[in-house]
Order: C-alpha cells, then sequence, then structure tokens
C-alpha cells in the first residue's frame, strides 16, 4: 500500500478533511475543481465542494466516487476517497476515468448534522419535479419524531418507539420514517421543496462535456450508518434479475451486494437518491449506482442520535454541554472512534479498490 495508516485518518473536521482530500488529489496527479458553497450565514468556515478527476480524457468508462452527501457521514467516505485516489492513479485501464466527489454536502460536514443548511436531506433531494411525493404515513409520527420544545435530555425515546414498532411493524415504520417527506421542512428526512444548491453543483459537474462520452458509468456513493457494525453493503436500485445486480455480484460479491427490491428489513426504499441525478446526466450509458453503507450503531441509536440533534438545531437547547454532548454523539454514530471499526472501513476500501479497477477492466468488454 502506498498510503500508511497516519494518512488516512479520519477527519471528523471538516476543513481537516478538506486540506487531506486536496493533498491526495493532488499527489494522485488528479485535476482539481473547487466549487464554493454560496451564503453560509451559519457557519463561520467556508464551504467548498471539491472534485477530482483521474484519468483518460475523454473517459469511455466513468466510475464517480460521492462522499458526505449526508455530511456527518464524510470521515469514512473521505478516508476511502484518498485510499482509492492513491490506488488507481496507476493503476486505471485505457478509456477509464474516476471522479471523486468530496463532501457534497459541506454545512453538514462542518456542523455535525446529517442535514444541509437548510435542513434539507441531500438524498431525499434529487428528484426531477417538485412537490416530491406524499408520504402519508409520516404525518401521524411527526409529533413524536419531532419534538417541537427545547430540548431538556433524554425523553422517553424507546417507549415512543417500542409503541410505534407495535402498532406500525418495525419494517413499515422504518420505511415511513426513513423513505424520505416533503411535508415538515423542520422533520427528519426532509427531502426539500427544490434542488439545493449541492446538488445543482453535482448536475453541473457531472454534465461537463468532456465526460458526455461515457459509455459505462459506475457511482459509488459513500455512507454510514446502515447495517451491521462495521460491515458494508453494496445497495442498488435494481432487481435481483437485472443482468447489472448480477454483474455487481459477480464483481463485488454475492454477499455485498445487497438489492433495495428485496424483503431484508434493514434497507428501505426512499424518492430522491442521488444517483438518480447520475440517471438524468447519462441517459444512453449503461449505468450501475449504488449506495455503499458502513454500518455503525444499531438503526435505534441512531435515529435517537438524529432526532435529538434535529430537535436541538430548531428548537434549543437547555444548556452549551448538552450540545456539545449531542454534537459529539452524531460524530461517534456516523464514524465510531472505535479503531477496530477503522481498521475494518479501511480494509474494506482496499478489498473494494482492485474490484473497481476490475469492473472498469470489464465494462465495455
Ligand atoms: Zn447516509
Amino acid at each position: 500500500m502506498s498510503s500508511n495508516a497516519n494518512e488516512l485518518a479520519f477527519a471528523l473536521d471538516y476543513s481537516e478533511g478538506r486540506a487531506a482530500f486536496l493533498e491526495h488529489a493532488s499527489a494522485a496527479g488528479a485535476t482539481i475543481s473547487t466549487y464554493p458553497l454560496p451564503g453560509q450565514g451559519a457557519s463561520d468556515t467556508e464551504l467548498f465542494i471539491d472534485y477530482a478527476y483521474l484519468g483518460a480524457t475523454p473517459p469511455k468508462i466513468l466510475t464517480i466516487v460521492t462522499s458526505g452527501v449526508h455530511g456527518v457521514e464524510t470521515p469514512a467516505g473521505g478516508v476511502l476517497q484518498r485510499l482509492w485516489l492513491a490506488e488507481f492513479a496507476d493503476h486505471l485501464p485505457p478509456d477509464a476515468g474516476v471522479l471523486f466527489v468530496h463532501a457534497l454536502n459541506p454545512f453538514g460536514y462542518a456542523n455535525g448534522h446529517r442535514t444541509n443548511e437548510n435542513n434539507v436531506d441531500l438524498n431525499r433531494n434529487a428528484l426531477a419535479a417538485f412537490p416530491g411525493p406524499r408520504n402519508a404515513a409520516y404525518r401521524p409520527l411527526d409529533g413524536w419524531l419531532n419534538p417541537t420544545g427545547m430540548w431538556k435530555g433524554n425523553d422517553a425515546f424507546y417507549f415512543g418507539l417500542l409503541a410505534r414498532a407495535f402498532w406500525y411493524g418495525p419494517a413499515k415504520l422504518q420505511q415511513a420514517i426513513a423513505g424520505g417527506q416533503y411535508e415538515f421542512p423542520r422533520g427528519l428526512f426532509y427531502g426539500g421543496n427544490q434542488t439545493e444548491v449541492s446538488l445543482t453543483i453535482f448536475e453541473r459537474v457531472l454534465s461537463q462535456p468532456a465526460l458526455a462520452t461515457a459509455k459505462s458509468v459506475l457511482h459509488l456513493d459513500l455512507h454510514t450508518g446502515l447495517g451491521d457494525y462495521g460491515e458494508y453493503k453494496i445497495l442498488v436500485d435494481l432487481t435481483q434479475r437485472d443482468p447489472r445486480f448480477v454483474e455487481l455480484q459477480n464483481h463485488f460479491g454475492a454477499n455485498q451486494v445487497a438489492s433495495d427490491h428485496s424483503d431484508d428489513a434493514t434497507f428501505y426504499a426512499a424518492s430522491g437518491l442521488l444517483p438518480e441525478i447520475t440517471a438524468r446526466i447519462f441517459p444512453h450509458a449503461r449505468l450501475s449506482a449504488a449506495v455503499v453503507e458502513f454500518g455503525t450503531y444499531s438503526s435505534l441509536t441512531v435515529l435517537r442520535a438524529l432526532r435529538r440533534d434535529n430537535c436541538a438545531r430548531h428548537h434549543g437547547c437547555q444548556s452549551k454541554e448538552l450540545k456539545e454532548s449531542i454534537q459529539r454523539d452524531m460524530r461517534e454514530t456516523f464514524c465510531p472512534s472505535d479503531p477496530v471499526w477503522r481498521r475494518r472501513v479501511i480494509e474494506s476500501g482496499q478489498q473494494l479498490g482492485p474490484q473497481i479497477i476490475h469492473h472498469m477492466r470489464c465494462a465495455l468488454t
């Protein structure tokens, strides 16, 4: 490996993570571009979305690797991007290119939130038209999911969850909560009422004429927080019979690739996912898009952290200490400090790197 453990430190801090990405991109000889995120009143740090391109221009085979669409999840995605920048620099097949887009939600990264500066979940915002689909099952959950008073500490979250899980069934409850909603702007999993700036920037990056030649496109969108602790899954919006699903299983392993259409209650269908943009920009390419999820804590722990962070953000917090502990907890929930978890992420990345290269090698042959 050309990257040692120090170079692959998980950066919880936005500025550190950004600097590390730019440094690795530059060392890999990538072409780098930067987009400032305009109008950041709530943050003292200037915020940018950066991208780095490696390989053939123009490419016939394109891999897109995005990180941090959910801001607080950026540290692990950033580490994988740096790892692959170093690894791919000398190993790309001819006609192939890789586009790394870093920190699509820099506000969330800088402030420890899942959503962006407008409380929009960018991974529910990539719709072709607004308003988004109605999620009728979310409405009765709003009062419990999104309390409106100042956050004073733990409330009866687990009791409330248990009652609702009993009423709905766990899979239906998860779908109702996390599938996305377009009605409650201060609520969890809010998908917005227009395309957010981050996604307009992403569209612009993908639409550059130099990439239009791509005939085969693989988009991997990196996330943390869903699935078994330290394990990863490649989740695709394809049925198990789709030839592209079978092909992904052949390249990345049958145990790692899972379909959104399966009965596995861990995962759920959602509207406005980021790869929908990729599909619109490359309508004629053979596209395989996947959300790569690295599991951290249980979905109950994750929801509990999201809920209190959201409440404290919109309605205030009883004390500064409590607010700081909520932020620490958010970062821990989506990037465990446990060295074993972090090593697993790096090992998974080392396993995925050659598989991605092999996938590009086989494309169009
Ligand atoms: Zn995510």
